[in-house]
């Protein structure tokens, strides 16, 4: 189905948002790459702060 995911643990349908699973709680490993994405670009202006406050 579309924009839902199947819980590995106990085989339920839930949202494809969900972090956790409703049903039983387990916590679905993080998923998009647009998020993964977000993160290291957010990483690497991290890092190139510290780096140019330290020149
Ligand atoms: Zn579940």
């Amino acid at each position: 189905m579309k924009g839902q995911k199947e819980c590995p643990s106990c085989a339920m349908m839930v949202s494809e948002k969900a972090n956790v699973c409703p049903v039983c709680q387990y916590e679905f490993p993080a998923q998009s790459k647009g998020m993964r994405w977000l993160a290291l670009a957010l990483l690497i202006a991290l890092i190139l702060l510290f780096v140019f406050r330290y020149l």
